[in-house]
């Protein structure tokens, strides 16, 4: 027997047109590349992403054609988000800080239709536009009287004359759920990057998995800012997610210095914020330099890569609960995130961070195993390591335009997203990550993770940012050697860092060196970049 509901499908559109039907006062807060504070409501940005709707209809663009962006978190940003996908287009967003020719690329490979651009990225369309072959459109995200009088970029559009043509006379369509509303590309560290391409139906569940109490807990009494770029897999769904609860939208716009964010947190009340561990570095010395406090700031998550436990402390001692979460492009991205059950409610506070240093419990949606080298899975004992591998209904299938599914059968249960990951899991279900396959330590037949190592680092007073890399080593074939940056004016000998370490971690861990540098290679999304680290000291520890 079959049920006998509504078949509505789950489209992206349907989360702006319940956020300015339910919250249309709510404010959308950008700040601009001019400096100063725009403001809207979410009944006012779906109007304009109508217009838009419009005006793509209107230059020629089909449906499934895409819609790339170059740009920073901000309203317009957002108008294009609900714009072209709600209106049966595939919003492309475009990593600006990737290397020109990995743009091209990307942007070739993708097919783009147009290209909507803010305007600190104009000498970078001018100096790319010729090898943009598929482009018909170059859109400029700018008033018209910021238009630049001359331009290289042919036919060169001003959004805003574009929006302001159009009436809104337009109605949402009524979409395959399968279709694609999105697409990102991974970053790439290894071989050529990879587009992975949402549907209106994952993106739609993924919001709502993410926003629930044990995840990020949004609701409409929040001031959500993504320092996250909305380049950087959807700015981890936060512009879907806060339109399906009515949040206030905060966006940073591109300063994301720490000084220009805590005057954000605080003047527009932010409650929730979400970013990579490396953002958190300016604006934790900002508060500490000047003896700040945050007045409304409730909860960071944290992700992208591990959030080390003297960060999370430093956080709670401002009175911020940190969200550690883990996911991945190919993921929409959030996987778990790590919340306390009711029974650890009462624990020592040393076993409670214990748990919640961890990567976390997984959402409803996404199921999770760790497996042997054969695909048998792994006892959730907290201590068996093995790949970590998932599957649900917002994890991808296969990549943009390959041939071959990504995924891979475990005997017996089916296939499964091998995620590149080594975890543990509990018996609580949290999940916890000791490494990235590529960049685990291979000691004599021993497996040494990095993060760990790192952690300890970066629990020194002294130590700004610190990575561990696997260095080759002639007894042993590889060692842990550590790269570290010291906190400004802050003195820290190898010795004392390195003695730091017992106690800690196990004697035979311990990495062998330390090299200090001014500053740690850091990739576009912000993650430090190892495989620059490995190319530059791989040779450190033979003579
Ligand atoms: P990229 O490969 O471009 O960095 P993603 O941003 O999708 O792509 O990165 C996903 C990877 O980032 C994960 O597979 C994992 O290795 C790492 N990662 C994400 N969150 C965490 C976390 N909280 N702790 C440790 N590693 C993380």
């Amino acid at each position: 027997m079959m049920g006998s509901m509504m078949g509505t499908p789950l489209l992206v559109s349907s989360l702006i047109r319940h956020a300015a039907r339910h919250a249309a006062d709510t404010e959308i807060v950008s700040r601009r590349a001019e400096g100063d504070l725009h403001r809207t409501t979410w009944a006012a940005l779906e109007l304009r992403a109508r217009r838009l709707a419009q005006a793509l209809e209107r230059l020629g663009v089909a449906a499934g054609e895409r819609v790339g962006t170059l740009a920073w978190n901000g309203y317009r940003h957002v108008e294009i988000y609900y714009g072209s996908a709600g209106s049966g287009r595939v919003c492309h967003t475009i990593n600006p800080r990737l290397h020109p020719e990995q743009i091209a690329w990307i942007v070739h490979h993708a097919q783009d239709a147009v290209l909507c651009f803010d305007r600190s990225f104009l000498p970078l369309v001018e100096s790319l536009w010729p090898q943009l072959g598929c482009v018909r459109h170059f859109v400029l995200l700018a008033d018209a009287a910021d238009m630049p009088e001359a331009s290289t970029v042919p036919g060169l559009l001003c959004y805003e004359t574009l929006v302001q043509a159009e009436d809104g006379g337009y109605e949402w369509p009524e979409l395959d759920e399968d279709a694609a509303c999105g697409i990102c590309y991974t970053s790439g560290t290894t071989g050529d990057p990879k587009g992975v391409a949402y549907s209106h139906r994952a993106t739609v569940l993924h919001a709502m998995a993410s926003a629930c109490p044990d995840a990020l807990g949004l609701s409409s009494r929040d001031s959500v800012l993504p320092v996250v770029p909305m380049f950087h897999v959807n700015a981890w769904g936060l512009p879907y997610s806060a339109a399906m609860v009515g949040a206030k939208l905060v966006l940073p716009g591109g300063q994301l210095d720490g000084a220009s964010l805590y005057e954000l947190f605080e003047r527009e009340q932010v409650t929730f914020t979400a970013g990579v561990p490396t953002v958190w570095l300016g604006v934790l010395e900002h508060v500490r330099r000047h003896g700040l406090r945050f007045s409304s700031l409730q909860r960071a998550m944290i992700g992208g890569s591990a959030c080390p436990p003297s960060m999370m402390e430093a956080f709670e001692s401002y009175g911020v609960e940190v969200l550690h979460g883990w996911g991945m492009t190919e993921m929409s991205p959030i996987g778990t995130v790590s919340r306390l059950k009711a029974k650890h409610l009462h624990l020592p506070a040393a076993e409670r961070h214990r748990l919640l240093h961890k990567q976390g419990r997984a959402l409803f949606g996404v199921e999770m195993e760790v497996v042997d080298d054969d695909g048998r899975p792994l006892p959730w004992d907290g201590a068996s390591a093995g790949a970590l591998v998932v599957r649900g209904p917002w994890i991808i299938e296969r990549y943009y335009r390959h041939e071959r599914s990504a995924l891979m059968e475990l005997p017996g249960r089916g296939a499964w997203f091998p995620t590149g990951d080594i975890a543990t899991i509990d018996a609580d279900g949290f999940m916890q990550i000791t490494d990235r396959i590529k960049d685990l330590i291979k000691s004599g037949g021993e497996w040494i993770g990095s993060i760990d190592l790192e952690n300890v680092a970066m629990a020194h007073p002294a130590v700004q940012e610190a990575a561990v890399i696997a260095a080759r080593h002639e007894k042993w074939g590889e060692r842990p050697l550590l790269i570290a940056v010291r906190k400004p004016d802050a003195a820290l000998t190898r010795e004392e860092l390195l003695a730091f370490f017992e106690g800690r971690v196990a004697k035979w861990q311990v990495p062998d060196d330390v090299v200090f540098v001014e500053a740690l290679p850091h990739a576009a999304t912000g993650k430090v970049q190892k495989l620059k680290l490995r190319e530059q000291f791989k040779d450190h520890l033979l003579h």
